[in-house]
């Protein structure tokens, strides 16, 4: 089988392997759909500080269960299943206090940009789902990111009738805040991001106004549609430094912040304090999500609480993976559906 191995910054190389069988607890899965995430185009370009080279590469997917580990009762050969890129351990310090995103043995799942995969014990027992017929398997493989939002919307719990500005709208997860906002009773959603083409779709999705930021200034916008107050949630998806620093000055006093998006380690955010202070503005960040925030994620699809189909913009044959990160790191696509069986020519 073929398999992409993750080498290093801008090195990925598509490898002839056996195809593994599944251990004890373990599913062996085909993979009919493996969708891209900003995280991999961020490890495709830079690396990623948890996980050091070479590793299988890819982690959202759908497919369809070929052989069951001994012990493995909820699944069998002939399903299709999604599942999340990491699941708790249960028995830590942070697990036991219902912190289980913040696990210290985390369990990761790679391997989705290959014609098959294993999927580990741990995430088979708590974050594996079968997938209804009515759903694709690319929209399944949302699961993962969508678990992350779920978790972030928690955190930050947007009220019936809130103003709520979306930094880095028309992204993936842009895209899933601003429905869940909607769906939590938002009045208003500012989504800002700086690419027409994704805008649109935020606008389509249901943002209330969009403001391309190339354009118009993102703080000046926002206080001009608030009656000069600021929203009452900012959420920042744009995982960059100003972004982050943008966001206390766009929210209204009173109001919450939410940085989503990661930075590199080593950044340094500056804060204004007496903003932040005399402001009363509280400031969430997260990491991942519980098992809980998964399963409620995998509920969202399945019933189609949130759209996800429009998040999908292209859909590649596996040899092309370099390709699906050209696009998104343009700009030019949402999220790529890498389909294994698709050829090339
Ligand atoms: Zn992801
Ligand atoms: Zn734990």
């Amino acid at each position: 089988m073929r398999s992409f191995v993750y080498l290093g910054p801008e090195q990925i190389e598509l490898r002839q392997v056996p195809v593994p069988r599944p251990g004890r607890g373990e599913l062996l899965v085909k993979v009919k759909a493996a969708v891209t995430c900003g995280t991999d185009l961020k490890t495709f370009r830079r690396g990623h500080p948890k996980f050091p080279p070479p590793f299988a590469f890819g982690h959202e997917f759908g497919g369809d269960v070929i052989e069951a580990g001994d012990g493995v009762e909820a699944f069998r050969p002939g399903m299709r299943v999604t599942a999340n890129v990491f699941a708790e351990c249960g028995q830590c310090f942070f697990c036991s206090r219902g912190q289980g995103n913040l696990c210290e043995n985390l369990i990761y799942n790679f391997g989705a940009f290959s014609d098959y995969m294993i999927v580990p014990e741990p995430i088979v027992r708590r974050t594996t789902f079968e997938i209804s017929p009515e759903i694709s398997y690319e929209e399944a493989a949302l699961v993962e990111p969508l678990t992350t939002v779920v978790h972030g919307q928690r955190r930050i719990g947007i009220q019936p009738g809130e103003r709520v500005a979306i930094l880095g709208a028309g992204g993936p997860v842009g895209l899933m805040h601003q429905q869940l906002a909607l769906r939590a009773g938002a009045a208003q959603v500012i989504a800002a991001g700086h690419s027409d083409m994704r805008l649109e779709i935020a606008r389509q999705l249901g943002a209330t106004t969009v403001i391309n930021t190339r354009s118009r200034d993102f703080i000046q916008a926002v206080r001009d549609l608030t009656d000069g107050h600021g929203a009452d949630v900012v959420i920042e998806c744009a995982g960059t430094k100003s972004a982050w620093e943008t966001s206390i000055e766009a929210v209204r006093k009173g109001g919450r912040v939410l940085w989503f998006g990661g930075l590199p380690g080593g950044t340094t955010v500056e804060v204004n304090a007496a903003r932040v202070h005399y402001g009363e503005i509280t400031l969430f960040n997260l990491h991942g999500g519980t098992t809980l925030d998964s399963k409620e994620a995998f509920d969202l699809i399945t019933n189609r609480v949130i759209q996800v189909r429009p998040l999908i913009s292209d859909r590649l044959p596996l040899e092309m993976l370099q390709e699906a990160f050209r696009l998104m790191a343009a700009g030019d696509a949402i999220k790529i559906a890498i389909l294994p069986e698709l050829s090339a020519e």
